[in-house]
C-alpha cells in the first residue's frame, strides 16, 4: 500500500486519491510487511485503544518495523497502527524527541 492509498485509508476526512502514480508509488519497504494483505481494521482504531495481541506479535517479527515506525512518526496525520505504535504513543515519541 502507498503513502496516498494509506492516507486515503487511514486519515479522516482525507481528500480524493490525486492521481494513479501516487497509489502506486510506494515505498519500497511496505514490500516486505509482515501486515501486507492482512486488512486495516485491526490497524485502524480508536487512538486510545491497544492494539490487540494479535497485531502486536505481527508488529514484533515485522522486517521492516523500524521504517514503519520512522514512516509514522514523519507523518503526524496518520492514526491507527504503525510499527505496533499507538497514534498516543508516537505523539509521546515526538515530543520526546523534539
Ligand atoms: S511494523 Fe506492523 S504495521 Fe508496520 S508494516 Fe510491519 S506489521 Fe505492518
Amino acid at each position: 500500500m502507498n503513502e496516498a492509498l494509506l492516507s486515503w485509508l487511514m486519515v479522516p476526512n482525507s481528500a480524493e486519491l490525486r492521481s494513479v502514480t501516487e497509489v502506486l508509488a510506494r515505498p519500497r519497504w511496505m514490500t516486505a510487511a509482515a501486515c501486507r494483505g492482512a486488512g486495516v481494521a485491526e490497524f485502524v482504531m480508536d487512538a486510545k485503544r491497544t492494539p490487540s495481541e494479535a497485531v502486536q506479535a505481527m508488529c514484533g517479527r515485522c522486517p521492516v518495523r523500524e521504517e514503519c515506525i520512522a514512516y509514522a512518526l514523519e507523518r503526524d496525520v496518520l492514526v491507527g497502527i504503525w510499527g505496533g505504535t499507538t497514534e498516543l504513543e508516537r505523539r509521546a515519541m515526538r515530543r520526546t524527541v523534539a
